[in-house]
């Protein structure tokens, strides 16, 4: 894996994207924001899940008269995600807002771009934009120049925005390049690294649903993080948001950047196995979700193999003929009938992780 790009810090609330700081998992309400109980029911949904940052469309004055309830009764810091209204993003400003997504060049010029930063930078914390560049809304000069979407176009977006921003002499900048397509997403983050530091936000847009969203965003985002591009991401997913929180947090744990508890590993079963490892599979999973600590716990077909072969493992249960052998670092400590397995991994799992 390539070394972590170096990047500028920017604080967003209490947490800080870039320099070397965890990459941080975003994701995004779906709730109306206008309406107030659901959008802060999903919020503190997001932020039990583990999501870190957790970003609003702002569509209207309504909505962004919501704000300030929101950050008032947030766990995690807010995004205000706005765009062409600079209106909104002032008052997102007032409201306590941790960061704004909004696109400087669509704002309307210079004087707006001036104020908004001015505004962002009067509080004690300055309050970081991202500038989000998106392949399905680039202007009209850059498709006509590339010929499309290209990811030198995205580029060139953001580079426009981030001048704007330079110009008024506002640096608490935060990057995003998405598209749908893997390949051109990857080659517009690649391009940008080499000219700027500015933190990147990594994510690819319009994923599809859970499944092929998931694969899709594990192998972009996983990409680019074996590359040490990116600070902090969002997994988008059609569906509950909630979702992504878990996929972004297996990318970073698939990819040992972080930490967020135990790793499950299973066997794809063959000829040799004899109980239903499947099931097993999720019921160890769900134990798996309440353990804190970076343990590796194995669940194996047979125990012709299985011992063996998960011998790095600090804990795992192997398949017999209606029963299953518990064990640790390859040695068998324990064999339980198939119908007690659970109950003897938790035993198991108490010990070496008391409390937890
Ligand atoms: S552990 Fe056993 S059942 Fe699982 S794949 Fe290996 S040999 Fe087959």
């Amino acid at each position: 894996m390539q070394p972590r790009r170096k990047t500028k810090s920017v604080q967003v609330g209490p947490l800080v994207i870039g320099g070397n700081h965890p990459i941080s998992i975003q994701s995004m309400t779906t709730s109306d924001t206008r309406d107030k109980a659901a959008t802060l029911e999903q919020i503190r949904q997001l932020s039990a899940a583990g999501c870190e940052i957790v970003r609003l469309a702002v569509p209207d004055g309504e909505a962004a008269d919501n704000l300030a309830y929101f950050c008032k009764n947030s766990n995690v810091p807010l995004v205000a995600d706005i765009h062409f209204d600079y209106h909104l993003a002032l008052t997102a400003i007032e409201a306590g807002i941790s960061k704004l997504r909004i696109n400087p060049g669509n704002i309307g010029g210079p004087d707006r771009v001036n104020l908004v930063a001015r505004k962002a930078k009067e509080r004690q914390i300055p309050i970081p934009i991202r500038i989000g560049v998106n392949a399905g809304s680039l202007e009209k000069d850059l498709l006509a120049n590339f010929g499309g979407p290209t990811p030198e176009a995205m580029v060139e977006s953001a580079l426009r925005h981030i001048r704007l921003l330079e110009a008024v002499e506002f640096f608490d900048i935060v990057v995003s390049l998405k598209a749908s397509s893997v390949p051109a997403t990857i080659e517009a983050y690649q391009l940008l690294a080499q000219q700027c530091d500015y933190p990147f936000h990594i994510g690819i847009t319009e994923a599809g649903t859970w499944f092929k969203g998931s694969i899709r965003s594990a192998v972009g985002l996983g990409a680019l993080l074996w590359e040490g591009l990116g600070d902090t991401l969002r997994v988008s997913l059609t569906g509950d948001p909630v979702r992504e929180v878990a996929v972004g947090q297996d990318i970073l744990q698939a990819l040992q950047l972080r930490s967020f508890g135990a790793t499950v590993v299973s066997c794809p079963t063959c000829g040799r196995c004899q109980i239903n490892l499947e099931s097993l599979a999720f019921q160890v999973e769900q134990l798996a979700a309440a353990v804190h600590q970076p343990l590796k716990i194995a669940v194996m077909g047979c125990a012709v193999n299985g011992p063996g072969e998960a011998r790095e493992a600090d804990l795992g249960v192997a398949g017999g003929k209606g029963e299953g052998l518990i064990f640790r670092k390859g040695e068998i400590i324990k064999k339980v009938p198939e119908d007690q397995i659970i109950a003897a991994l938790k035993e198991e799992l108490e010990k070496l992780v008391p409390g937890d």
